[in-house]
């Protein structure tokens, strides 16, 4: 037994140079941000045909090379992207999150029935966000989300990212997407171009719902609409109008909700923005 330690003691230290000499070399060709805020989208460029995973998920890789993620809002870091290059050389890009505040917001004067529910309506709510998590699983080979973002809707913002919420003093979930106050009826445009999965005029919660898929599983959605322009399928431009402002669903006065994710993980569409 002591005799074989020695030798495989020695592979292992020559095997872990090598490693570290491939990578200070060849990781140019890799480029991630070091740091990011908690709830930003990371865009990353590797060489093309490589394969790139992050936390056991098999990331879609551009014919350029750009790779797309999440971090969500509770995300403590560092996280790490393992790169295996076409020619077979592996590397590990760390990217630090800066955590962030998330003060309480205050939400008073929302129906009560809509903060808790009676079982039947509770049941059609988990149905309905069944219905909305299915649409966000997509994968599509699309770089929409690479264009830059322009926001839907001109106006005040009346709800940030993140913050912790009570509805009528009882605490809730956090704050999902951005709000935008405006009046009923104000156009909102597509913030980037993308397929449009998911589109119902009568979600309990949330109303008038749209969901606008940008590639990657990067999408955007659209919340308490008071009318709907577009269906499941259309392909639209960014710019193009979806649907009005409203104040349907769980709303207390009209507003534009609008959310993004990259797949189940939601991050903040003012980061977004700011890129
Ligand atoms: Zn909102």
């Amino acid at each position: 037994m002591t005799m074989m330690r020695l030798p495989t003691g020695l592979l292992l230290a020559t095997a872990l140079l090598l490693c570290s000499a491939v990578s200070a070399q060849a990781s140019d060709d890799l480029r991630f941000p070091a740091q990011v805020q908690q709830g930003s989208l990371v865009v990353g460029k590797v060489p093309a045909g490589s394969r790139v995973t992050y936390r056991d998920r098999n990331l879609r890789v551009s014919g350029y090379g750009t790779v797309v993620l999440g971090i969500g809002r509770d995300e403590a870091g560092p996280v790490r992207i393992d790169v295996r290059r076409p020619d077979g050389r592996q590397d590990t890009a760390s990217i630090a999150i800066t955590p962030r505040d998330w003060p309480v917001e205050h939400v008073n004067g929302v129906p009560p029935a809509t903060v808790n529910p009676p079982p039947a309506i509770a049941e059609r709510i988990r149905r309905e966000q069944a219905q909305v998590t299915e649409a966000r699983v997509r994968d599509d080979d699309r770089v929409d989300f690479g264009n830059g973002f322009i926001r839907p809707v001109e106006g005040r913002i009346s709800g940030r990212f993140g913050r912790a919420r009570s509805y009528n003093g009882q605490p809730g979930a956090p704050h999902s997407g951005m709000d935008i106050a405006a009046p009923t009826g104000t156009p909102v445009k597509a913030p980037a171009a993308g397929v449009i999965t998911f589109a119902r005029p009568d979600l309990y919660l949330t109303g008038g719902t749209v969901l606008l898929d940008h590639g990657h599983g990067i999408s955007s959605n659209f919340l308490h609409l008071s009318r709907i322009d577009v269906k499941p399928g259309d392909r639209v431009q960014q710019g193009q109008v979806l649907g009005a402002v409203g104040a349907t669903g769980r709303a207390t006065g009209p507003h534009l909700h609008w959310g993004m994710n990259w797949f189940d993980v939601r991050i903040d569409p003012q980061l977004v923005l700011e890129r």
